[in-house]
């Protein structure tokens, strides 16, 4: 591509970006096409010569956009939110203009010092003295913790695990896939999770956390690893951390506390309850990328101990040495990959570009907007509230699993909104969640009007 062309297709494509975040698109929300549809409208090969710069958008525009589910349009209500913002697209352009790789300091001192500095930024909104960095996902991030507590409990990385002791990891019947993922990873194996029990509001049961590693203890197995969730993803529920870290303390066992999606509303004092007891665990993570405007991926991972972690995971071959090493600090020592995008960028960007007050402004409409949605389904003769929303999720549901399931078919099939699902109790329930940048209030009246439109057609 010459320059010329680099700078005319990327004025157009800031301009296209513009109008998609003011205006919307025309399409439905979620994509009506089948598997494979694309793939068959997309050649098999990569073209022999340079296309023109006006075919790579032309093509994205009739392609790509129909088959895309749109994250960021304020109809979409599914899973979570993982909303962009204009200084975050920015502050990523930046980054990939830069197309540098943050590995270590030297790799580029600014990556590194801009992501300690944006690191402690979070920290103090979310009242959190701890170091951190910047994971791609908190999949990675409930992975190095894990690591970290592993070697802190046995030799694992030198050893391997047949001269380590049974090492026992426990978590919630309601935590994120994430954990059983990590656990798997890690060699642990699904044998070794216990899936402790919730009460009534789906969040831990501490007794029952005591109970099992007791048990285990007993057996001469090692509890060494906790997993606590702040906003589980089914129902957003909130297992209380200061009762678990008490038990975690009384056993030696490593507290990992997942507040992917919730963390973003620990900036508001109101929500700041969520942290409770978070000083009291090992390590503790959210994602800027999920509710705080930050273009995906970026994951804040916070570590009391980062040595634990370093312990873990820092590896120096020859060619990684620099002269640096023993001043500054190496990113790559604190997580999985070598190399890594320069992710404080758009972060620095969304945390100025928006300011504090505007970051909480837009979190405080989302809960608005969930409690309005919640007391309207609570009050509709024909919909039932599961359990008072804690966050932006609402779960409800019809009569029946049939007709929920019917219910939630027709709202994403009229391209209109976009929802999702969950299952608790056995019950099917439909799940709302609020958190898309561009949405207003108007934004949940009309998904309330969408479904009593549906209702009443049914
Ligand atoms: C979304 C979510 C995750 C997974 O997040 P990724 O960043 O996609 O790995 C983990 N835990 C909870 C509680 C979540 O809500």
């Amino acid at each position: 591509m010459k320059h010329e062309d680099f700078r005319s297709l990327g004025h157009q494509i800031i301009d296209w970006i513009a109008d998609y975040m003011e205006r919307g698109h025309d399409g439905p929300v979620y994509p009506s096409v089948q598997p494979g549809e694309l793939l068959k409208a997309l050649p098999e090969m990569a073209p022999e010569d340079a296309e023109t710069p006006q075919a790579l958008m032309d093509d994205f525009v009739n392609l790509i956009l129909p088959a895309t589910t749109h994250w960021n349009d304020p109809r979409f209500f599914a899973y979570f939110p993982c909303n962009h913002s204009g200084p975050a697209i920015l502050g990523d352009l930046l980054s990939s203009g830069l197309g540098v790789n943050a590995m270590s300091w030297a790799t580029s001192p600014a990556a590194t010092e801009l992501e300690i500095m944006m690191m402690r930024w979070l920290g103090k909104l979310i009242g959190l003295p701890w170091p951190g960095t910047i994971q791609d996902t908190a999949s990675t991030g409930t992975l190095c913790a894990l690591l970290a507590a592993r070697e802190k409990a046995a030799d694992v990385n030198s050893a391997g695990y047949a001269a380590a002791p049974r090492l026992i990891a426990y978590t919630s019947e309601q935590a994120h896939s994430s954990v059983i993922k990590a656990v798997r990873i890690a060699g642990v194996g699904d044998e070794n999770l216990r899936m402790i029990a919730c009460d009534r509001q789906q969040a831990m049961d501490p007794e029952a956390l005591a109970q099992a590693m007791e048990m285990d203890r007993q057996m001469g197995r090692i509890p060494f690893f906790v997993t606590a969730t702040v906003g589980t993803t089914s129902t957003t529920a909130v297992d209380p951390v200061p009762a678990l870290a008490e038990v975690c303390e009384r056993f030696g066992a490593w507290l990992h506390v997942d507040a992917a999606l919730a963390g973003s509303a620990a900036i508001l004092p109101e929500m700041r309850w969520l942290m409770d007891g978070v000083d009291l665990a090992d390590s503790f993570l959210f994602n800027p990328h999920k509710w705080l405007f930050t273009n995906f991926d970026c994951s804040a991972f916070f570590c009391k101990t980062p040595l634990a972690l370093k312990r873990a995971l820092a590896i120096q071959p020859e060619y990684l040495k620099t002269d640096h090493d023993e001043a500054a600090e190496n990113f790559r020592d604190w997580g999985i990959q070598l190399g890594r995008r320069f992710r404080a960028l758009k972060l620095w960007f969304v945390l100025r570009g928006f300011g504090v007050s505007r970051l909480q402004a837009k979190i405080r409409l989302h809960l608005q907007m969930a409690q309005w949605f919640a007391g309207t389904v609570e009050a509709h003769p024909r919909l039932h509230l599961f359990g008072a929303p804690l966050l932006n999720t609402v779960c409800f549901s019809r009569d029946d699993d049939e007709s929920t399931r019917s219910l939630m078919a027709r709202i994403n099939g009229s391209g209109r909104a976009f929802v999702s699902h969950t299952v608790v109790e056995n019950r099917f329930l439909i799940r709302a969640s609020f958190g898309q940048t561009h949405a207003t209030m108007d934004h949940a009246h009309q998904l309330m009007g969408l479904i009593e439109e549906l209702i009443e057609a049914a």
